[in-house]
């Protein structure tokens, strides 16, 4: 039989997210820049350590957490996706397990309750992780973590827990690698461009306009599928769903969420509950 290759909804062989830390005030600026291009994203936030109402910061301070009302206002909407970034971003993997455990629960659970929808998704504080932290983020239900290891590929995750991201937005190779993606055509595997930052980088760098030209250049094209994080995970769970005869020759989606793949030949769509002959 033919090899089964994952294709994203519509058809689509290209998908691009962002994951971007510390819920700062920057972020609502890259959001309207990501907004321009329908380009979707995620952002992990430290519930424990949003700025107190009437913060005034040190003039010259680039680094500037928002409040929780300012939170809720700038990730709005269900282009953007809040995520787990520790409740007081510690290191997990120089704390107790214990209280690492206690830190990612406390996270998440603020994060649900303040934002009102299921909280799925991590990044790893400094980046900083160990086998030990995997185990506890998934004991707390986190699915996917992202690690700050640019892989400079468009693979998809092989451990979602240690999701290492394609490139950081400063990385020298950032628009090469956007042309790489652009320019592929192959109908071979699924392509996911993943990049990741923090937005108040941009404000110490000076260099908003290299987010506004790379989203100009990778944002608003038929053939790619924009998307958050979680709705990239959720989407390959249930590709890896499909159930197939023994033949091959007859394939069963049991999810409700419909998928669609390439068959070797043609591009297909399989509904929710549906089967069909390959
Ligand atoms: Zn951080």
């Amino acid at each position: 039989m033919n090899s089964i290759r994952m294709r994203f909804p519509g058809g689509k062989r290209k998908a691009f997210t962002m994951s971007y830390d510390d819920g700062v005030e920057q972020d609502v600026r890259l959001i309207s820049v990501m907004r321009k291009k329908a380009v979707k994203g995620t952002f992990n936030l430290n519930s424990g350590l949003f700025a107190r109402e009437g913060t005034v910061y040190p003039a010259g301070q680039a680094h500037r957490r928002m409040t929780l009302a300012a939170c809720k206002k700038a990730y709005a909407g269900s282009d953007m996706e809040v995520a787990v970034h520790g409740f007081e971003h510690p290191f997990w993997n120089r704390i107790p397990d214990g209280y690492r455990i206690k830190d990612i629960i406390r996270d998440r659970e603020t994060l649900e309750t303040e934002f009102g929808c299921l909280v799925r998704g991590a990044a790893y504080p400094y980046g900083a992780y160990d086998e030990s932290t995997i185990t506890a983020l998934d004991a707390c239900g986190i699915v996917y973590c992202r690690t700050v290891a640019s892989t400079h590929s468009f693979a998809m995750p092989d451990r979602w827990l240690k999701l290492d991201p394609t490139c950081h937005h400063n990385d020298p190779e950032l628009f090469a690698l956007a042309d790489r993606f652009l320019a592929d055509t192959s109908d071979r595997d699924p392509l996911l461009f993943y990049l990741w930052g923090h937005a108040y980088e941009f404000e110490i760098n000076d260099n908003w306009q290299r987010i506004e030209d790379l989203i100009e250049k990778v944002g608003g094209q038929a053939d790619i599928w924009y998307a958050t994080n979680i709705e990239i995970y959720d989407y390959a769970r249930a590709y890896e769903r499909l159930l197939f005869s023994a033949d091959g020759k007859r394939v069963y989606n049991p999810s409700v969420q419909e998928v669609w793949f390439w068959d070797g030949s043609v591009v297909r769509r399989l509904g929710g509950g549906e089967s069909c002959c390959l």
